[in-house]
């Protein structure tokens, strides 16, 4: 629980300045459930609060943790070279906040990525202390063999890493396709890991991130959406 007052509410929600935010509630511009609060010094509980402004229902985020289904062809820098970057795919109303993928993947790497205003989110969830399992559905140019299913377990050196890295799990799932878990976050790893391995990934997909599965938000490419408590907690 945590009060606010409005002007502070209004500006924390990316409304420009405070003195600018002032003028809109002393215009009576805000309501809440119907009322109009036009004192601007009136402290507001924030946690569920819905105010109700420039004809929208806006929701009251202190941060932001969104999912994004990403396509291929965007690079997850915020200082894009050769295509432009994730952060392009998301709102106008966002653009004031200094949100951040968590993690990076390819440009050609297509499926679920996080982000988040929240630097201790995106801490937490990068450090590979917390080994969140992350999904990735592999297309291979060569033929899946039980002996890269074994490598891919048993763990493949990679000339950058002090010892072999090995998939948490590693299942056939077609002729050319792989779904490979791993727990680590590494440079290129599942590309790097198949080629060590013999093989050569084609394309790449994170399907799931812990329990939390693309698939169950239903985002076409390109789209995304606000995790919900409930969805974060799959994040383990
Ligand atoms: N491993 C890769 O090789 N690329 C990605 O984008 C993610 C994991």
């Amino acid at each position: 629980m945590s009060k606010l007052s409005l002007d502070r509410i209004l500006q924390s929600q990316g409304y420009g300045t405070r003195k600018f935010c002032r003028t809109l509630i002393d215009d009576g511009e805000v309501t809440i459930n119907g009322v109009v609060h036009d004192n601007y010094k009136e402290t507001i509980e924030t946690d569920g609060l819905v105010f109700h402004l420039f004809d929208e229902d806006v929701v009251y985020r202190e941060h932001v943790y969104i999912a994004l289904h990403k396509p291929a062809n965007f690079e997850c820098s915020r200082k894009p070279s050769h295509h432009p970057g994730v952060l392009t795919l998301l709102a106008e109303e966002l653009t004031w906040r200094d949100v951040q993928p968590v993690g990076r993947l390819d440009h050609d790497t297509t499926g679920m990525l996080l982000m988040s205003d929240d630097g201790a989110f995106i801490h937490a969830q990068s450090s590979p202390k917390r080994h969140v399992p992350k999904i990735y559905q592999a297309t291979t140019a060569e033929p899946v063999t039980d002996e890269l299913i074994a490598q891919m377990l048993a763990g493949v050196q990679l000339h950058d890493e002090p010892a072999p890295l090995a998939a948490q799990t590693c299942v056939k799932r077609g002729e050319y396709q792989l779904e490979i878990v791993l727990e680590q976050g590494k440079y290129h790893q599942v590309k790097r890991m198949l080629a060590a391995a013999g093989n050569h990934c084609a394309a790449l997909h994170r399907s799931a991130i812990g329990k939390l599965e693309l698939a169950a938000l239903d985002l076409n490419e390109g789209e995304w959406c606000y995790l919900t408590a409930e969805q974060l907690d799959l994040l383990t």
